[in-house]
């Protein structure tokens, strides 16, 4: 497999996604066409989840051709996967597939497969770190609730500096929940206020950068208690993890590039990795993170 075969199904899928989110599939047709055309390996289903998006546009969209184009890819690529599986008898660990067409049990499964994969077992090509789609909804609460955690989840801007598509995320967390109690009742809307005034409190802001960046996953913040959330002990541990884990979540964004161009502060050698990310707006310049890899000083510039 190439690295850019793996970009262009990265991008179809991205932008599959995007479709999703703002429930217009005007435009899918042309992916799901590209889609067809290139070789996908196994390999490239698994890095790219692009199953997931296929399926997601599938179940979202009310154009014929759409749903017939998508489920035909989906098909032809569970044929690979029968295939392996038939292979190393390692059973559906790795499916980035939906595995059954019945609704409610494709979501779940959905989940499921979506944990596993967040335990990648070999670091070959970077991550792209950004969070599946969810399954989209009519609900007018649910909704409002989502666009409220989305404002949440933006507070101080933490998000820009961090990458995150906090849209997407606030979905997450509000399936979880939604999933977890089962209805939009007061436990529901208790539980979504809490999540809210944790994300926005300006005392623990290491909360919600660590779940802006993926180190409490949607699924943990969903159920925590707001005792776990504000804990003064778990805030120390987090604490140490969030650096590490922000600058881990933009590396992984941009893959992070080994140069010699910059000498490092403290040790003097030049052997640094740098990832440019856009802090503000798209007008205005990147900021550079460096990390030196002889002794893990950190620094960044405008
Ligand atoms: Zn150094």
């Amino acid at each position: 497999m190439t690295g850019k075969e793996e970009e262009e199904i990265v991008r179809i899928a991205k932008r599959l996604d995007k479709m999703v989110t703002k429930k217009s599939t005007d435009g899918a047709v042309d992916l799901l066409k590209e889609l067809k055309s290139m070789p996908i390996t196994l390999d490239l289903l698994q890095s790219t989840r692009i199953g997931m998006s296929v399926n997601a546009l599938r179940k979202q969209s009310t154009d014929d051709e759409v749903i017939s184009l998508a489920k035909s890819l989906i098909k032809s690529w569970k044929k690979l996967l029968d295939a392996s599986e038939e292979r190393n008898d390692e059973k559906k660990k790795n499916s980035s597939l939906p595995k059954s067409s019945s609704k409610d049990a494709t979501d779940t499964k959905d989940q499921s497969s979506i944990k596993k994969q967040e335990s990648p077992k070999t670091p070959t090509t970077p991550k792209i770190t950004t969070f599946p789609p969810v399954p989209i909804t009519c609900d007018a609460v649910r909704n409002k609730c989502r666009e409220m955690l989305t404002a949440a989840l933006q507070t101080d801007n933490d998000h820009i500096a961090i990458g995150t598509d906090c849209e997407n995320l606030s979905a997450q967390i509000e399936e979880y929940i939604y999933q977890d109690v089962k209805n939009t009742d007061m436990k529901y809307k208790n539980r979504v206020r809490s999540r809210i005034s944790n994300l926005k409190d300006s005392k623990n802001p290491d909360l919600r950068k660590n779940v802006l960046c993926g180190a409490i996953t949607p699924e943990q913040i969903a159920v925590m208690t707001s005792e776990e959330m504000a804990s003064n002990e778990l805030k120390e541990i987090r604490k140490a993890m969030t650096k590490e884990a922000i600058r881990e979540h933009q590396m992984a964004k941009t893959g992070g590039t080994q140069t010699d161009l910059f000498t490092c502060g403290k040790c003097k050698k030049k052997n640094c990795t740098y990832t440019q990310v856009q802090t503000r707006s798209s007008d205005e310049p990147m900021t550079t993170f460096v990390v030196c890899n002889e002794c893990g000083n950190r620094w960044k510039f405008c």
